[in-house]
């Protein structure tokens, strides 16, 4: 499998140039198992589809690619529908899908309830070529006489095994009564429930099945910790992690290849000695890279999940989960690769506050704990540093590995007392190693009282760093997120009002809900991580094009 993995591009597919390049620019490296497995089949094969993967894996793109390459520009139909269970899924499938069509004149529209349809109707007035939908809005708009459905290339289920647990098998059923028989039909599903295969058998024409299975779990021997971070902190984050580690030796995980090539910048600049691997370094290069790695004269690898696949380093004290995988086989693969044999190991994720349940998802997988931990603080890394220091000089010490200097010591002690001169010295060895200047604060978690130094002035608070308000030295405090919500004292907002909207809209517990502060236009508030996705997701609902409610509040760069 994994020989074959490695060998599978983008561009063995039998995908076209145009698409080729929209994938370059996404930066997407290589096909994920079922986008190799189901992008051929539906190419070149006759054979409508279920293609089953877990949740992260790619599937949007699985299905995307291929309808993308066989529809008509500018067709004078509808000639795809995707079907989706919901309307976050129709609107993030229908920008994966038109972020795929490349420079292609292909019109995309989700449909969901929840939107003026007056807008809707417009755009499918205009015409398009795809829409993409949740079952009730695409049954109003058919019985309006809008939708028009009979004349289709594609009819895709996504996310089947979700679509048949929400009820809509009925809907479901109605809607494919108004669809042409000679349509390819595809179905994509996390799991594989009885009732789907049974649709199948009733619904599609000759068809196959392609799966791929969830990879092997984790081993006890890796520590598996994750720290909640805002974008912008990372970077000083993971400088923090290396400079405690007392040997550092890890792989550090990013999305893209520029996300790589930015990372390796910066830890140069900050004087690590960092290598990025990712499929656009010369062989050669990379062939160096390794070499350097694997034989320990480098100590941080900077590197996508793909370039890294075909490394067999298995001690690593860290793997680093910059960004967080997209998949949970891919959190295996990378963790993998630490805590093997028989030494101790740490894989440490990094997620945003909007990244919470897809961690809680990959902890579902892997069936262990992913422990949540504090960043280290500025002076635990110092003092991590001085206790290093410590034991070198005693260890030389020890050695006598001093004898050189023993003349200018006793020329030196003769000008100086020893406690001067020791500190002299000292000064000169580690001055710029022990300078906590060298870091910069962290939003969240640590450090937070030294956050409050931003002005006061009521206009700014929104372009604010989220922070916390109180020097109160509360740790409830760590990892908060300051939300913006766009309703004020004009609005007849008072303190209580505010707490029982968001309580009762979200169904969160007011007791989460910290430092509100009221302005006449709008407020803010500080939740959780955890709280405050709900919230943002429980707002999120469509306002007819306005922004929504509450969102984060925007950072200071
Ligand atoms: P699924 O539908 O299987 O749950 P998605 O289609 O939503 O998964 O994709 C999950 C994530 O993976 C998305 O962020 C998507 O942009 C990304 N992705 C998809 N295909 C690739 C690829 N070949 N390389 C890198 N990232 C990818
Ligand atoms: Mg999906």
């Amino acid at each position: 499998m994994d020989k074959l993995e490695k060998l599978v591009e983008f561009r063995n597919l039998g995908l076209t140039e145009k698409t080729l390049k929209a994938l370059e620019k996404k930066g997407y490296e290589k096909p994920s198992p079922i986008q190799a497995l189901t992008i051929p089949a539906l190419l070149l094969g006759e054979k409508d589809i279920i293609g089953q993967a877990q949740t992260g894996t790619g599937k949007t793109a699985a299905f995307s690619l291929p309808i993308l390459e066989k529809i008509e520009e500018n067709g004078k139909h509808i000639q795809a529908i995707v079907l989706t269970p919901t309307r976050e899924l129709a609107v993030q499938v229908s920008e994966e899908m038109h972020a795929l069509s490349s420079s292609r004149k292909i019109r995309i529209t989700p449909v969901y309830g929840g939107q003026s349809m007056e807008f809707q109707i417009k755009q499918l007035k205009k015409g398009v070529e795809v829409v993409v939908g949740t079952p009730g809005r695409v049954m109003d708009l058919m019985n309006r006489g809008i939708l028009k459905i009979d004349n289709l290339k594609f009819f895709v289920l996504d996310e089947a095994d979700e679509m048949l647990n929400m009820g809509f098998v009925e809907d479901i059923e109605k809607i494919l009564k108004s669809t042409n028989e000679d349509k390819k039909m595809l179905f994509f599903s996390a799991t594989m429930p009885p009732v789907i295969l049974k649709i199948a058998k009733k619904y599609m024409r000759e068809h196959e099945v392609l799966a791929v299975k969830a990879r092997e779990m984790t081993t006890d021997l890796t520590d598996q910790i994750y720290f909640e971070v805002k974008d912008r902190d990372k970077f000083e984050a993971l400088c923090r992690i290396m400079d405690l580690a007392t040997d550092f030796y890890g792989i550090v995980f990013c999305r893209t290849k520029n996300d790589v090539n930015d990372l390796v910048g910066r830890l140069n600049d900050r004087g690590y000695d960092a290598e990025g691997l990712h499929g656009d370094i010369s062989q050669n290069h990379r062939e160096v890279t390794l070499k350097r790695f694997k034989s320990k004269r480098l100590n941080v690898l900077v590197a996508t999940d793909v370039a890294a696949r075909g490394i067999d380093v298995n001690d690593l004290s860290h793997v680093i989960n910059y960004a967080i995988p997209q998949e949970a086989e891919s959190y295996v693969h990378r963790i993998g690769r630490t805590g093997r044999a028989g030494k101790q190991g740490t894989a440490i994720t990094f997620i945003t506050p909007s990244e919470y349940r897809k961690l809680m998802f990959i902890q579902k997988i892997v069936k262990t704990e992913i422990r949540k931990e504090k960043l280290p603080r500025i002076k635990d890394v110092i003092e991590a540093k001085k206790v290093r220091i410590y034991a070198e000089l005693e260890k030389i010490v020890e050695n006598g590995e001093f004898k050189n200097f023993e003349q200018m010591a006793t020329e030196l002690l003769l000008k100086a007392d020893p406690q001067t001169l020791v500190s002299a010295l000292l000064k000169n060895a580690y001055d710029h190693e022990l300078d906590e200047s060298n870091y910069s604060e962290i939003s969240v978690g640590n450090d937070r009282n030294r956050e409050n130094t931003s002005s006061r002035d009521g206009r700014d608070r929104r372009n604010e760093r989220s922070r916390s308000q109180g020097s109160d030295g509360d740790l409830e405090n760590t990892g908060k997120v300051r939300l913006f919500i766009a309703l004020g004292k004009k609005d007849g907002i008072t303190l209580k009002k505010l707490l029982e909207t968001i309580t009762k809209k979200a169904n969160v517990n007011e007791s989460k809900i910290r430092n509100v502060e009221l302005y006449e236009n709008f407020s803010f508030v500080s939740v959780p991580f955890k709280e405050a996705e709900v919230i943002i997701e429980s707002f999120a609902v469509d306002r007819n094009g306005r922004k929504p409610l509450i969102e984060k509040a925007k950072e200071k760069k």
